[in-house]
């Protein structure tokens, strides 16, 4: 049977660079004209022995860009990562020409406080948001961001996982209207670490009292590990978030054995 590859653009791959052993940021030429919008994923995948193998990876720059950017975390015994953490530079993968996802930015409701809410490499979106917002303020095109404020927690394990903690820190120092506060659930392992610590979902009721985000005035956006997401949802929703304000986008299922069952 001949497959029909006509969904698929041969990506390339432009640029790499590893952040740790598990982690690497991957800018990509798609092979062809990809819209999307900022929030959106992209599909990826390669093809070998006749067996295609494709996953959902959030676009982490903005549609403003040229080149697409991906943030990967290698899963040791994964279907895919395995194969993508092997590519270099000029390397081709297949990319589904249309991107997809309602992670976007809520704008209608009128809540105009957005709190952004990651682990790792959850952090795609919320770059992608704000590049994006950073261009268009700093080009006085549209509504936005001036009436619009972004908050943003990320976790880690460690401060070396952030990826992104320069370009958002410096961003936030220009930026009235984004905060970024990064957190490492291990501080024992590098006691330089100065900034906060414990899980991100730990920090959730002190930076929304420190912040003035409430039900009323917040849009809650979840990304990244499905613990994270189950533990902020629900200390929003014991503060009174409404479903319709929180909205999520869980990278993984947690299985029976991860989720503390035993076979
Ligand atoms: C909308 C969407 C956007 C996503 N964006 C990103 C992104 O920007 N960056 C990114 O790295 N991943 C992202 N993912 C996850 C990605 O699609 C893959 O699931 C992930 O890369 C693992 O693929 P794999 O084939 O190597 O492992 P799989 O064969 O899919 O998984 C093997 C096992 O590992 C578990 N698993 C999967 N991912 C993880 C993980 N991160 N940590 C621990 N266990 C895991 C699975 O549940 C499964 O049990 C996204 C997922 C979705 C649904």
């Amino acid at each position: 049977m001949v497959r029909s590859l006509d969904k698929y653009y041969g990506a390339r791959i432009l640029d790499r660079r590893d952040v740790s052993q598990d982690l690497c940021i991957l800018h990509v030429d798609p092979g062809g004209p990809l819209e999307f919008r900022a929030g959106q994923y992209a599909t990826l995948g390669i093809e070998r022995d006749g067996v295609r193998t494709e996953r959902a990876y959030s676009i982490v720059s903005s549609p403003y860009e040229d080149a697409l950017e991906f943030f990967v975390e290698l899963v040791p015994h994964g279907g895919l990562t395995p194969h993508l953490f092997q590519l270099k530079p000029g390397d081709t993968f297949l990319c589904r020409k249309i991107a997809k996802g309602r992670f976007l930015l809520d704008l209608s409701s009128g809540r105009r406080n957005h709190l952004l809410i990651s682990t790792v490499t959850g952090i795609a979106p919320f770059v992608s948001y704000v590049r994006t917002l950073y261009r268009d303020w700093k080009n006085g095109a549209g509504p936005m961001p001036g009436e619009h404020q972004f908050f943003c927690l990320q976790g880690a394990s460690h401060s070396f996982e952030f990826g992104y903690r320069e370009e958002l820190e410096r961003l936030a120092s220009e930026a009235p209207w984004f905060k970024y506060i990064p957190t490492v659930s291990r501080p024992r392992d590098e006691p330089q670490w100065t900034g906060e610590t414990g899980r991100v979902d730990d920090l959730l009721r002190k930076y929304t009292d420190a912040w003035g985000l409430r039900p009323d005035n917040t849009t809650a956006y979840l990304c990244g590990h499905p613990k994270m997401i189950e533990n902020s949802r629900g200390i929003l929703q014991r503060a009174r978030w409404k479903k319709d304000a929180i909205l999520e986008e869980a990278y993984y299922q947690v299985t029976f054995k991860e989720a503390g069952g035993s076979a």
